[in-house]
C-alpha cells in the first residue's frame, strides 16, 4: 500500500497545497441510492485511508453491502442482490443498478474534527438477519429475524464515516483517488440499525414497527461507493 503521499498531512494540508486534487479522479455519486454504479468487480475487501482535518486512518474495506429497496436499511450480501431477512418481509432485496457499498472495519475511531467529520468504530454485522447495527446497543436492537440482532464472535468491527461526504481519500496499491461518499445514512433509535434516510429522519420499515426513526442528535453517516482497485 503506497501511502506515502498522505502520511503527515492534514486534509486542510492536502487541499492547501493541492495534492487531493491533484493525484486522481473525483468519483461523483448521486444523493439516492438509486444512483446507477459503475461496472463491479468481486473484489472483497480493498484499502482505503480516510482523512479528516485532523487525523487520519488507514482501513480495510469491505464490499458487498447494498442498500435494501424495501426496508431501506443497509445489509450484507455476497451474491449481489438478495439476501438475510427483511422486515418488509423475506429476503432484504437490492436493485443490481443500485451503488455497492464498501464498509471500512478494524481501523481506528477518529474524534470528531473542528468541521463535524470523523469515523465512529463499532458497527456490526447480523448472522441473523444481515444487517448492520451499532453494537452497543445489542441488547436494546430489534433483528427482523426475531429477539435482538447478534453479534458473531471473530467478525469485523465496523467503523462508519460521518460528517463532510466530499473528501475521502482512497488509497491503493500503487494509487489513490478521491470519491465522495453518500450522506443521509441514519441510526434508527428503534431496532439501532443504519438505514437510508433520503433526507428525512424516518424511513422504510422497521423490525420494531412502523417507519426507522433517527436516533434523536445522532449523525449523518457516509457509505463509501464499492471502489475497484483496478480502476485507479
Ligand atoms: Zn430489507
Ligand atoms: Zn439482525
Ligand atoms: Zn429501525
Amino acid at each position: 500500500m503506497n501511502d506515502s503521499m498522505v502520511h503527515g498531512l492534514s486534509r486542510r494540508a492536502l487541499m492547501r497545497n493541492g495534492l487531493v486534487t491533484a493525484i486522481g479522479a473525483i468519483v461523483a455519486v448521486a444523493a439516492l441510492p438509486e444512483f446507477t454504479g459503475s461496472a463491479l468487480a468481486a473484489d472483497p475487501d480493498n484499502y482505503m485511508q480516510i482523512i479528516t482535518t485532523a487525523n487520519f486512518s488507514n482501513y480495510h474495506c469491505q464490499s458487498n453491502w447494498w442498500y435494501c429497496i424495501k426496508c431501506s436499511g443497509s445489509y450484507h450480501s455476497g451474491n449481489n442482490t438478495a439476501g438475510g431477512v427483511c422486515p418488509a418481509g423475506g429476503e432484504h432485496q437490492n436493485n443490481t443498478s443500485y451503488t455497492k457499498y464498501c464498509l471500512p472495519h478494524d481501523g481506528a475511531a477518529l474524534p470528531t474534527d473542528s468541521i463535524g467529520d470523523g469515523v465512529q468504530a463499532g458497527w456490526r454485522w447480523c448472522a441473523k438477519c444481515q444487517g448492520l447495527f451499532w453494537g452497543s446497543a445489542q441488547a436494546e436492537s430489534t433483528c427482523p429475524a426475531g429477539g435482538h440482532h447478534a453479534i458473531t464472535s471473530g467478525t469485523y468491527t465496523y467503523d462508519l464515516a460521518y460528517g463532510q461526504p466530499e473528501l475521502w481519500l482512497i488509497i491503493n496499491g500503487g494509487g489513490s483517488t478521491q470519491i465522495t461518499g453518500q450522506t443521509d445514512w441514519l441510526y434508527c433509535g428503534k431496532c439501532r440499525g443504519l438505514f437510508y434516510g433520503h433526507g428525512g429522519t424516518a424511513d422504510g420499515v422497521c423490525p420494531a414497527g412502523g417507519t426507522h426513526s433517527q436516533y434523536s442528535g445522532s449523525s449523518n453517516y457516509i457509505m463509501i461507493p464499492y471502489f475497484s482497485e483496478s480502476s485507479v
